[in-house]
């Protein structure tokens, strides 16, 4: 038996979609329990979701006088960490979420556990892990030694697999006393709003081709229609067009779509490092020579600032149909 806890990430009051892959990648474990541990006073909320559709075992409210928001990571990484070792779990999953990969270095830090970030592929059985190395030019097969495994799950490359079975859901409160180490006294949205860009399953991004940060307002526009968060290269970032945290590559966010549509950006490596697991690219450019055409599924050649909004209006149109 492998006993794998799954660490559930909440935005706006409703579970992450990404967490469902999370949790389908833990099943793939020969005979595991999964059980879903979620940072709150209750799993009421995310008891309908979860309850009957994702073969989960367990849903556990990890609670205390602490939770409320905004909470000390340090606190929710010790109560995890309880958990880890009351529960017995041979595997602790999260996403690879900004919130993620703090909240699981945090535990792996704790109980000594080895850790992976950003996982592509996991192999239960021989504990090997795939992640990509060297800005996607090469992917590393991880063997991990130790229990548990902390590893960090890549959003949206593991699909959600629907599997009924009726979770059991019950409160654990870890034997914690609040500390003052560490508070979060205040969070603030970020400049680029929209959806989470690392999660989206729908990005558009713009290159230096925008040419002003009011131009990305056309981006946008078309991003309100699709759903989609708006992404930008380095060049853009760097000419003040959009924040860093928009920028998509190397030096910037990993995305894993359904769909990246790449607007007046050539196709450099090092932005191709970030979004090259996109499941279609679709890539827009004036110039038949740009290396992305070499690289998408799609490739439209024009002038992105006739294609982006013709786009939007007939996306706006088949919507309102
Ligand atoms: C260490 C290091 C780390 C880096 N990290 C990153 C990173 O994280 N992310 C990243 O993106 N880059 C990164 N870079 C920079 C990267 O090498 C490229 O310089 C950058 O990606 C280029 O951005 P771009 O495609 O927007 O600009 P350009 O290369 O200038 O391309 C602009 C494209 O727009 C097209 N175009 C122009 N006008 C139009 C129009 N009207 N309609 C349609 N198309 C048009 C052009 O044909 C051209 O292909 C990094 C570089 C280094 C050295």
């Amino acid at each position: 038996m492998t006993r794998i806890g799954v660490l559930i990430e909440e935005t706006g009051g409703a579970i992450k979609k990404a967490v469902f892959g999370a949790i389908s990648a833990a099943r793939q474990a020969e005979q595991s329990e999964v059980y879903a541990f979620i940072l709150a006073d209750n799993a009421d909320s995310s008891r309908l979701p979860l309850q009957n559709n994702y073969g989960v075992e367990k849903i556990v409210a990890v609670a205390g006088p602490w939770i409320n928001t905004p909470a000390s990571p340090d606190l929710q990484a010790r109560a995890l960490s309880c958990a880890v070792d009351d529960f017995r779990l041979d595997a602790l999953l999260g996403l690879a979420s900004a919130a993620g990969k703090d909240l699981l270095a945090r535990v792996a830090s704790l109980i000594c556990a080895p850790l992976v970030l950003d996982c592509l592929e996991v192999d239960f059985s021989r504990v090997v892990v795939k992640k990509s190395h060297f800005s996607g030019r090469t992917t590393a097969a991880l063997q991990l030694k130790g229990r548990p495994w902390i590893l960090g799950i890549r959003p949206n490359v593991f699909p959600e697999v629907i599997a009924p079975r009726e979770a059991e859901v019950l409160t654990y409160q870890p034997p914690l006393q609040a500390s003052k180490k560490l508070a979060i006294k205040e969070i603030r949205q970020g400049a680029a709003g929209g959806p989470d860009l690392s999660e989206a399953e729908i990005v558009i991004s713009g290159g230096r081709a925008l040419g002003s940060a009011d131009n990305f307002r056309i981006l946008k526009e078309c991003a309100s229609v699709l759903g989609a968060a708006v992404g930008a290269s380095r060049a853009a970032v760097d000419a003040g067009f959009a924040p860093h945290a928009m920028q998509v590559g190397q030096t910037g966010k990993t995305v894993s779509p359904r769909l990246y549509l790449a607007c007046g950006i050539s196709g450099s490596v090092q932005h191709f490092a970030g979004m090259k697991t996109a499941k279609c690219i679709v890539a827009i450019n004036n110039d038949p020579e740009a290396p992305i055409f070499g690289k998408c599924d799609y490739g439209l050649l024009g002038d992105l600032f006739e294609v982006v909004p013709a786009l939007t209006r007939a996306l706006s149109r088949s919507e309102a149909k």
